[in-house]
Protein backbone atom coordinates (compact mmCIF):
# COMPACT_ATOMS: atom_id res chain seq x y z
CA UNK A 1 0.00 0.00 0.00
CA UNK A 2 2.93 1.91 1.19
CA UNK A 3 5.03 1.67 -2.18
CA UNK A 4 1.25 2.73 -4.13
CA UNK A 5 0.65 5.83 -2.50
CA UNK A 6 4.53 7.00 -3.25
CA UNK A 7 4.64 5.62 -6.71
CA UNK A 8 0.67 7.93 -6.77
CA UNK A 9 2.28 10.74 -5.07
CA UNK A 10 5.03 11.03 -7.84
CA UNK A 11 3.15 11.05 -10.73
CA UNK A 12 0.74 13.29 -9.19
CA UNK A 13 3.85 15.99 -8.50
CA UNK A 14 5.01 15.33 -12.37
CA UNK A 15 1.15 15.72 -13.55
CA UNK A 16 1.68 18.60 -12.02
CA UNK A 17 4.84 20.20 -12.90
CA UNK A 18 4.48 18.97 -16.35
CA UNK A 19 0.28 20.30 -16.83
CA UNK A 20 0.36 23.21 -14.67
CA UNK A 21 3.82 24.44 -13.91
CA UNK A 22 5.35 24.41 -10.69
CA UNK A 23 2.93 26.35 -9.43
CA UNK A 24 5.26 28.32 -7.00
CA UNK A 25 4.12 31.90 -6.40
CA UNK A 26 6.81 34.47 -6.49
CA UNK A 27 7.02 37.64 -4.24
CA UNK A 28 9.38 40.43 -5.83
CA UNK A 29 10.19 43.94 -5.43
CA UNK A 30 9.73 45.90 -8.67
CA UNK A 31 10.95 49.69 -9.09
CA UNK A 32 7.90 52.07 -8.95
CA UNK A 33 9.44 55.43 -8.71
CA UNK A 34 12.46 56.94 -8.62
CA UNK A 35 14.13 58.24 -5.11
CA UNK A 36 15.08 61.45 -4.84
CA UNK A 37 16.95 61.55 -1.81
CA UNK A 38 16.92 58.15 0.72
CA UNK A 39 15.78 55.11 -0.57
CA UNK A 40 11.82 54.12 1.29
CA UNK A 41 9.61 51.24 1.05
CA UNK A 42 7.42 53.49 -1.31
CA UNK A 43 9.88 53.43 -4.18
CA UNK A 44 8.81 49.83 -4.36
CA UNK A 45 6.20 47.55 -5.37
CA UNK A 46 5.39 44.05 -3.44
CA UNK A 47 4.47 41.82 -6.23
CA UNK A 48 3.29 38.67 -6.51
CA UNK A 49 3.24 36.28 -9.99
CA UNK A 50 3.53 32.90 -10.67
CA UNK A 51 7.07 31.06 -11.35
CA UNK A 52 7.09 30.59 -15.09
CA UNK A 53 7.72 27.22 -16.82
CA UNK A 54 11.34 26.62 -17.21
CA UNK A 55 13.13 27.18 -21.30
CA UNK A 56 15.43 24.95 -22.09
CA UNK A 57 18.96 26.17 -20.57
CA UNK A 58 17.63 27.95 -17.48
CA UNK A 59 17.99 27.35 -13.99
CA UNK A 60 15.55 28.00 -11.44
CA UNK A 61 16.95 29.08 -8.41
CA UNK A 62 15.84 29.45 -4.58
CA UNK A 63 17.02 32.77 -3.04
CA UNK A 64 18.46 32.40 0.08
CA UNK A 65 20.28 35.58 0.74
CA UNK A 66 20.63 39.01 -0.45
CA UNK A 67 23.53 41.32 -0.89
CA UNK A 68 22.79 45.13 0.04
CA UNK A 69 25.51 47.52 -1.79
CA UNK A 70 25.65 51.25 -1.48
CA UNK A 71 26.15 51.25 -5.27
CA UNK A 72 21.90 49.90 -5.53
CA UNK A 73 21.17 53.31 -4.32
CA UNK A 74 23.19 54.58 -7.67
CA UNK A 75 21.69 52.20 -9.88
CA UNK A 76 17.70 53.90 -9.39
CA UNK A 77 19.43 56.95 -10.44
CA UNK A 78 17.97 57.48 -14.17
CA UNK A 79 21.91 58.46 -15.01
CA UNK A 80 24.89 56.89 -17.16
CA UNK A 81 26.77 54.70 -15.09
CA UNK A 82 29.19 51.20 -15.14
CA UNK A 83 25.90 49.63 -15.40
CA UNK A 84 22.43 50.45 -16.85
CA UNK A 85 19.93 52.44 -14.28
CA UNK A 86 17.07 49.55 -13.37
CA UNK A 87 14.31 50.67 -14.84
CA UNK A 88 10.98 50.98 -13.99
CA UNK A 89 8.38 48.24 -13.17
CA UNK A 90 11.64 45.73 -13.12
CA UNK A 91 12.80 43.77 -9.96
CA UNK A 92 15.41 45.74 -7.64
CA UNK A 93 18.98 43.97 -9.16
CA UNK A 94 21.12 42.32 -6.17
CA UNK A 95 24.09 40.22 -5.80
CA UNK A 96 22.52 36.80 -4.21
CA UNK A 97 22.93 33.52 -3.44
CA UNK A 98 20.33 30.63 -4.14
CA UNK A 99 20.01 27.08 -4.42
CA UNK A 100 18.79 25.26 -7.71
CA UNK A 101 15.33 24.18 -7.42
CA UNK A 102 14.95 23.05 -11.06
CA UNK A 103 17.10 22.88 -13.63
CA UNK A 104 17.27 22.60 -17.71
CA UNK A 105 20.93 23.40 -17.77
CA UNK A 106 22.96 20.55 -17.61
CA UNK A 107 26.07 22.56 -16.28
CA UNK A 108 24.00 22.79 -12.95
CA UNK A 109 21.85 19.93 -10.62
CA UNK A 110 19.19 20.36 -8.21
CA UNK A 111 20.63 21.69 -5.03
CA UNK A 112 23.73 23.54 -6.22
CA UNK A 113 24.51 26.69 -4.29
CA UNK A 114 25.23 29.12 -6.77
CA UNK A 115 26.12 33.08 -6.98
CA UNK A 116 24.15 35.47 -8.72
CA UNK A 117 22.52 39.00 -9.48
CA UNK A 118 19.14 37.04 -8.98
CA UNK A 119 17.47 40.48 -7.33
CA UNK A 120 14.88 41.85 -4.72
CA UNK A 121 12.60 38.20 -5.17
CA UNK A 122 12.03 34.79 -3.55
CA UNK A 123 12.97 32.56 -7.00
CA UNK A 124 14.78 33.77 -10.69
CA UNK A 125 13.91 31.59 -13.60
CA UNK A 126 16.66 32.70 -15.25
CA UNK A 127 19.77 31.23 -17.73
CA UNK A 128 23.50 31.17 -16.11
CA UNK A 129 24.54 34.42 -18.17
CA UNK A 130 21.96 36.06 -16.45
CA UNK A 131 22.86 39.36 -13.99
CA UNK A 132 26.27 41.17 -13.91
CA UNK A 133 28.52 38.20 -13.34
CA UNK A 134 27.87 34.74 -14.58
CA UNK A 135 26.37 32.64 -12.24
CA UNK A 136 28.71 30.34 -10.44
CA UNK A 137 28.44 27.83 -8.52
CA UNK A 138 29.66 28.32 -4.58
CA UNK A 139 32.79 26.34 -4.15
CA UNK A 140 32.33 23.38 -1.10
CA UNK A 141 32.94 24.70 2.17
CA UNK A 142 32.10 28.41 1.59
CA UNK A 143 29.48 29.36 4.07
CA UNK A 144 26.23 30.60 2.36
CA UNK A 145 26.41 34.29 3.40
CA UNK A 146 30.75 34.36 3.16
CA UNK A 147 29.99 33.91 -0.20
CA UNK A 148 28.19 37.85 -0.64
CA UNK A 149 30.70 39.38 2.14
CA UNK A 150 34.31 38.80 2.32
CA UNK A 151 34.17 36.35 -0.66
CA UNK A 152 31.94 38.72 -2.15
CA UNK A 153 31.67 41.96 -4.23
CA UNK A 154 33.28 43.61 -0.74
CA UNK A 155 36.16 41.41 0.33
CA UNK A 156 36.93 41.73 -3.68
CA UNK A 157 37.07 45.32 -4.05
CA UNK A 158 39.19 45.76 -1.14
CA UNK A 159 41.36 42.88 -2.02
CA UNK A 160 41.88 44.93 -5.71
CA UNK A 161 41.46 48.57 -4.11
CA UNK A 162 44.03 48.30 -1.36
CA UNK A 163 46.39 45.77 -3.32
CA UNK A 164 46.28 47.33 -6.97
CA UNK A 165 45.34 50.70 -6.28
CA UNK A 166 46.78 51.38 -3.15
CA UNK A 167 49.78 49.63 -3.38
CA UNK A 168 51.31 49.78 0.26
CA UNK A 169 54.66 48.56 1.30
CA UNK A 170 56.38 47.83 4.51
CA UNK A 171 56.49 50.34 6.86
CA UNK A 172 53.41 53.01 5.11
CA UNK A 173 51.27 54.71 7.24
CA UNK A 174 47.55 53.51 5.69
CA UNK A 175 43.92 55.59 6.24
CA UNK A 176 41.07 53.62 5.50
CA UNK A 177 37.49 55.36 6.23
CA UNK A 178 34.29 53.65 6.60
CA UNK A 179 36.67 51.39 8.52
CA UNK A 180 33.97 49.14 10.06
CA UNK A 181 31.94 48.48 6.63
CA UNK A 182 32.35 45.49 4.74
CA UNK A 183 34.70 46.66 2.28
CA UNK A 184 37.05 49.19 4.65
CA UNK A 185 37.59 46.47 7.79
CA UNK A 186 38.99 44.53 4.98
CA UNK A 187 40.86 46.48 3.01
CA UNK A 188 43.23 47.97 6.38
CA UNK A 189 43.63 44.52 7.38
CA UNK A 190 45.07 43.55 4.03
CA UNK A 191 47.22 46.74 4.54
CA UNK A 192 48.78 45.45 7.72
CA UNK A 193 49.30 41.91 5.99
CA UNK A 194 51.42 44.04 3.06
CA UNK A 195 53.70 45.34 5.91
CA UNK A 196 51.59 48.65 6.70
CA UNK A 197 52.71 49.85 9.79
CA UNK A 198 50.46 52.40 11.09
CA UNK A 199 46.92 51.69 10.06
CA UNK A 200 44.37 54.01 10.82
CA UNK A 201 40.19 53.43 10.71
CA UNK A 202 37.91 55.74 10.56
CA UNK A 203 34.44 54.96 11.51
CA UNK A 204 31.15 56.45 12.90
CA UNK A 205 30.66 56.37 16.98
CA UNK A 206 32.83 54.88 19.64
CA UNK A 207 31.36 50.67 19.44
CA UNK A 208 32.39 50.64 15.47
CA UNK A 209 35.69 52.34 16.82
CA UNK A 210 36.33 49.35 19.79
CA UNK A 211 35.81 47.03 16.91
CA UNK A 212 38.09 47.98 14.60
CA UNK A 213 41.09 48.53 16.32
CA UNK A 214 40.40 45.58 19.14
CA UNK A 215 38.99 42.98 16.37
CA UNK A 216 40.19 44.16 13.12
CA UNK A 217 43.51 44.96 14.24
CA UNK A 218 44.06 48.18 13.05
CA UNK A 219 46.14 50.84 15.12
CA UNK A 220 43.97 53.30 16.21
CA UNK A 221 40.66 54.53 14.79
CA UNK A 222 39.02 58.30 14.63
CA UNK A 223 35.68 58.41 15.10
CA UNK A 224 34.51 61.44 12.95
CA UNK A 225 31.07 61.78 14.70
CA UNK A 226 32.88 63.00 17.68
CA UNK A 227 36.34 63.89 17.12
CA UNK A 228 38.42 66.43 15.63
CA UNK A 229 39.18 64.35 12.49
CA UNK A 230 41.57 67.09 11.39
CA UNK A 231 44.04 67.13 14.70
CA UNK A 232 43.81 63.57 15.52
CA UNK A 233 44.97 62.66 12.01
CA UNK A 234 48.08 64.93 12.38
CA UNK A 235 48.52 63.33 15.92
CA UNK A 236 47.98 59.67 14.70
CA UNK A 237 49.85 60.62 11.52
CA UNK A 238 52.32 63.50 11.92
CA UNK A 239 54.64 62.26 8.84
CA UNK A 240 51.65 62.36 6.32
CA UNK A 241 49.65 59.59 5.31
CA UNK A 242 51.23 57.10 2.76
CA UNK A 243 48.15 55.39 1.22
CA UNK A 244 44.38 56.77 1.90
CA UNK A 245 41.66 54.51 0.79
CA UNK A 246 38.51 56.14 0.47
CA UNK A 247 34.72 54.83 0.72
CA UNK A 248 33.44 57.89 1.79
CA UNK A 249 34.15 61.51 -0.08
CA UNK A 250 33.07 64.78 1.09
CA UNK A 251 34.97 66.62 4.05
CA UNK A 252 36.60 63.35 4.97
CA UNK A 253 38.29 63.32 1.83
CA UNK A 254 39.26 67.19 2.24
CA UNK A 255 40.84 66.26 5.25
CA UNK A 256 43.02 63.37 4.27
CA UNK A 257 44.28 65.28 1.00
CA UNK A 258 45.21 67.80 3.32
CA UNK A 259 47.85 65.58 5.04
CA UNK A 260 49.10 63.68 2.77
CA UNK A 261 53.06 61.92 2.05
CA UNK A 262 55.03 62.40 -0.13
CA UNK A 263 53.93 59.67 -3.35
CA UNK A 264 50.53 58.97 -1.82
CA UNK A 265 48.51 56.97 -3.19
CA UNK A 266 44.53 58.02 -3.14
CA UNK A 267 42.54 54.84 -3.80
CA UNK A 268 38.72 55.99 -4.84
CA UNK A 269 36.73 53.25 -3.81
CA UNK A 270 33.30 54.72 -2.69
CA UNK A 271 31.51 58.42 -2.08
CA UNK A 272 28.97 57.19 0.29
CA UNK A 273 28.84 60.98 1.98
CA UNK A 274 27.48 61.71 -0.76
CA UNK A 275 24.33 59.44 -1.06
CA UNK A 276 24.72 58.12 -4.27
CA UNK A 277 21.59 60.61 -5.12
CA UNK A 278 21.12 62.72 -8.40
CA UNK A 279 20.89 65.78 -6.11
CA UNK A 280 23.99 68.32 -6.92
CA UNK A 281 27.30 68.07 -4.68
CA UNK A 282 28.83 70.99 -3.32
CA UNK A 283 32.41 71.53 -4.63
CA UNK A 284 35.11 69.11 -4.69
CA UNK A 285 38.00 68.95 -2.25
CA UNK A 286 39.82 72.28 -1.88
CA UNK A 287 42.97 70.92 -0.54
CA UNK A 288 42.90 68.98 -4.26
CA UNK A 289 46.62 70.95 -4.96
CA UNK A 290 48.30 69.15 -2.32
CA UNK A 291 48.29 65.82 -4.69
CA UNK A 292 50.66 68.25 -7.10
CA UNK A 293 52.44 69.47 -4.39
CA UNK A 294 53.41 66.12 -2.55
CA UNK A 295 53.20 64.04 -6.33
CA UNK A 296 50.31 62.23 -5.16
CA UNK A 297 47.82 59.87 -7.53
CA UNK A 298 44.53 59.49 -6.92
CA UNK A 299 42.91 56.43 -9.03
CA UNK A 300 39.02 55.43 -9.12
CA UNK A 301 38.29 51.75 -9.97
CA UNK A 302 35.40 49.59 -10.45
CA UNK A 303 35.61 45.71 -9.02
CA UNK A 304 34.09 44.57 -11.77
CA UNK A 305 36.75 44.93 -13.93
CA UNK A 306 39.01 42.41 -11.99
CA UNK A 307 36.48 39.70 -12.58
CA UNK A 308 38.96 37.83 -14.15
CA UNK A 309 41.46 37.60 -11.36
CA UNK A 310 38.47 37.08 -8.67
CA UNK A 311 39.57 33.25 -8.21
CA UNK A 312 42.52 33.99 -7.23
CA UNK A 313 41.69 36.79 -4.77
CA UNK A 314 38.99 34.40 -3.74
CA UNK A 315 41.71 31.86 -2.64
CA UNK A 316 44.51 34.39 -1.30
CA UNK A 317 41.28 35.63 1.55
CA UNK A 318 40.17 32.06 2.55
CA UNK A 319 43.80 31.25 3.47
CA UNK A 320 44.10 34.97 4.90
CA UNK A 321 40.86 33.67 6.99
CA UNK A 322 42.01 30.60 8.01
CA UNK A 323 45.02 31.82 9.36
CA UNK A 324 42.79 34.25 11.19
CA UNK A 325 44.66 37.13 9.64
CA UNK A 326 41.68 38.77 8.25
CA UNK A 327 38.06 39.19 10.16
CA UNK A 328 35.25 40.09 9.11
CA UNK A 329 31.38 40.40 10.02
CA UNK A 330 28.04 40.36 8.80
CA UNK A 331 24.73 42.17 9.69
CA UNK A 332 21.94 39.97 8.34
CA UNK A 333 18.05 41.02 8.22
CA UNK A 334 15.40 39.04 7.31
CA UNK A 335 12.07 39.37 5.38
CA UNK A 336 12.26 40.29 1.54
CA UNK A 337 9.71 43.66 2.39
CA UNK A 338 12.15 45.25 4.47
CA UNK A 339 14.77 45.41 1.40
CA UNK A 340 14.18 49.02 1.24
CA UNK A 341 14.91 49.63 4.54
CA UNK A 342 17.63 47.41 4.77
CA UNK A 343 19.57 49.46 1.71
CA UNK A 344 19.02 52.27 4.06
CA UNK A 345 20.57 51.18 6.97
CA UNK A 346 24.08 51.88 4.58
CA UNK A 347 23.14 55.07 4.64
CA UNK A 348 22.71 55.65 7.94
CA UNK A 349 25.39 53.88 9.47
CA UNK A 350 23.04 51.40 10.98
CA UNK A 351 24.65 48.22 9.94
CA UNK A 352 28.01 46.87 11.36
CA UNK A 353 29.71 45.13 8.92
CA UNK A 354 28.64 43.34 5.71
CA UNK A 355 25.24 43.77 5.24
CA UNK A 356 22.79 40.70 4.20
CA UNK A 357 18.55 39.66 4.03
CA UNK A 358 18.03 36.65 4.42
CA UNK A 359 15.14 35.38 2.02
CA UNK A 360 15.18 31.77 2.70
CA UNK A 361 16.45 28.69 4.42
CA UNK A 362 17.83 26.24 1.47
CA UNK A 363 15.52 22.72 1.00
P1 LIG B 1 29.76 49.48 4.38
O1 LIG B 1 31.02 50.22 4.57
O2 LIG B 1 29.63 48.14 4.98
O3 LIG B 1 28.52 50.34 4.88
C1 LIG B 1 28.41 51.70 4.56
C2 LIG B 1 29.00 52.55 5.69
O4 LIG B 1 29.22 53.87 5.20
C3 LIG B 1 28.05 52.76 6.85
O5 LIG B 1 28.06 51.69 7.76
C4 LIG B 1 28.59 54.05 7.47
O6 LIG B 1 29.59 53.74 8.42
C5 LIG B 1 29.27 54.74 6.29
N1 LIG B 1 28.57 55.99 5.97
C6 LIG B 1 27.28 56.13 5.63
N2 LIG B 1 27.01 57.45 5.41
C7 LIG B 1 28.17 58.11 5.63
C8 LIG B 1 28.53 59.50 5.59
N3 LIG B 1 27.64 60.45 5.26
N4 LIG B 1 29.81 59.83 5.88
C9 LIG B 1 30.71 58.89 6.22
N5 LIG B 1 30.44 57.56 6.29
C10 LIG B 1 29.16 57.20 5.99
O7 LIG B 1 29.43 49.41 2.83
P2 LIG B 1 30.30 48.72 1.70
O8 LIG B 1 29.38 47.92 0.87
O9 LIG B 1 31.49 48.08 2.30
O10 LIG B 1 30.77 49.96 0.81
C11 LIG B 1 31.77 50.85 1.27
C12 LIG B 1 32.15 51.77 0.14
O11 LIG B 1 32.77 51.03 -0.91
C13 LIG B 1 30.97 52.49 -0.49
O12 LIG B 1 31.34 53.82 -0.78
C14 LIG B 1 30.75 51.72 -1.76
O13 LIG B 1 30.11 52.49 -2.74
C15 LIG B 1 32.18 51.37 -2.13
N6 LIG B 1 32.33 50.24 -3.04
C16 LIG B 1 33.02 50.47 -4.20
C17 LIG B 1 33.21 49.44 -5.09
C18 LIG B 1 34.00 49.68 -6.34
O14 LIG B 1 34.03 48.80 -7.21
N7 LIG B 1 34.64 50.83 -6.45
C19 LIG B 1 32.68 48.17 -4.81
C20 LIG B 1 32.00 47.96 -3.60
C21 LIG B 1 31.84 49.02 -2.72
P3 LIG B 1 29.80 54.70 9.71
O15 LIG B 1 28.78 54.25 10.70
O16 LIG B 1 31.20 54.42 10.08
O17 LIG B 1 29.54 56.09 9.24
Amino acid sequence: ILACVILITNILYLWRIKVMGNMLTNRMLKLKTRPKGAVSSDNFELSEEQVPELKDGQILVKVLYLSFDPTQRGWLNDVKSYVPPVQIGEIMRASSVGQIIETKDDNFSIGDIVMGTFGWQEYAAVDSSFGLLPIQKLPEGIPHTSALSIYGITGLTAFFGMIDIGQPKEGDTVLVSGAAGATGSVAGQIARIHGAKNVIGIAGGSEKCDWVVKEAGFDSCIDYKNDDVASRLLELAPKGIDVYFDNVGGKILEIALSQIAQNARIVMCGGISSGYTTEALPPGPSTLTNLIIQRGRMEGFIVLDFAQRFGEAMIQLGTWVSEGKIVYQEDIAEGLENCPATLARLFEGKNFGKQLLKVADPD
